[in-house]
């Protein structure tokens, strides 16, 4: 799987599975005519979104960035509506960097949404527990809050089966956390109430993970949000600043849910100077 090194950081893309949803709930107001040219879509007017957890390796420490779809955490029929042809294949991919789940130390939840957070629990003898049993979960006071008590809305997304098994593991923060030096998880609200996103600094080399608030490349326009985001003028406003911020930076962007680029890095007038794609296989 790809992977790039940013300061002294290590980031690679993980299999965790992938959705199909519907285009027009992930480009909001903006125009099929518009949205359809910078991402491709399919006949049933879906769009691929991958739920690929990035492995950051810093400091000796080994972070997931979110956690994937899972395994047999979805009935047929969620499998269905949510277009997931292709579940988590994370134990293996750990492997390949000589890792098991028991070597996670620590796992940013962006937010709890279920394509995010399904990966944190597995079944084990009719049971579900965690996943990554070593790990330190972060997530946003907001975001544990709204999982544990979700809105009638917002149940559809957080779920039990997601949050018991690893209530132990959860730390919160308010507005913003250091992970580990020069990384940090900062609460922007936008997408969810509670979802953050990442900064990472060393030196002159940095990344921003904007995670929903610019889920894949064709989310550049900061005006460009998801129907699905419940404060979608709070996207906006958090996408100009951390857009702008990490244009004169030189940043380097990821993605959780891009079907096509893992990262990319913008001039100052937010034109592509560097890519990493992801590969396409035969029947993408
Ligand atoms: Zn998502």
């Amino acid at each position: 799987m790809e992977s790039i090194k940013i300061g002294k950081a290590k980031l690679a893309w993980l299999n965790g599975g992938v959705t199909h949803l519907d285009g027009g709930a992930m480009f909001g107001v903006v125009p099929r005519a518009l949205w359809s040219k910078k991402y491709s879509v399919n006949a049933d007017n879906q769009i691929e979104l991958r739920t690929d957890p990035i492995l950051l390796q810093v400091d000796g420490l080994n972070v997931l960035i979110d956690s994937g779809i899972g395994n047999d955490k979805l009935s047929e029929k969620q499998k269905k509506i949510f277009g997931v042809w292709e579940e988590s294949n994370l134990t293996e991919e750990l492997s390949t960097h000589s890792l098991t789940c028991e070597d996670i130390d620590i796992i940013c939840m962006t937010h709890l949404h279920f394509d995010h957070a399904c990966g944190l629990t597995k079944w084990k003898d009719g049971e579900l527990v965690p996943a990554f049993p070593n790990a330190k979960i972060y997530t946003s006071e907001v975001e544990w809050n709204e999982m544990r008590n979700p809105n009638i809305r917002s149940v559809n997304t957080y779920w039990e089966d997601n949050w018991k098994p690893i209530v132990h593991q959860v730390h919160t923060f308010k507005e913003e956390a250091e992970i580990v030096e020069g990384l940090k998880m900062i609460h922007t609200s936008g997408h969810s109430d509670g979802h953050s996103i990442l900064f990472f600094e060393d030196g002159d080399e940095t990344f921003i993970h904007m995670a929903d608030l610019m889920p894949t490349h064709a989310h550049q326009n900061i005006l460009w949000a998801l129907a699905y985001d419940d404060y979608p003028v709070t996207s906006v406003h958090q996408k100009e600043k951390w857009m702008n911020l990490g244009y004169r930076k030189g940043a380097w962007y990821t993605f959780y849910h891009d079907a096509y680029y893992r990262a990319l890095k913008f001039d100052e007038k937010g034109n592509v100077i560097e890519s990493l794609a992801r590969p396409q296989s035969s029947y993408d």
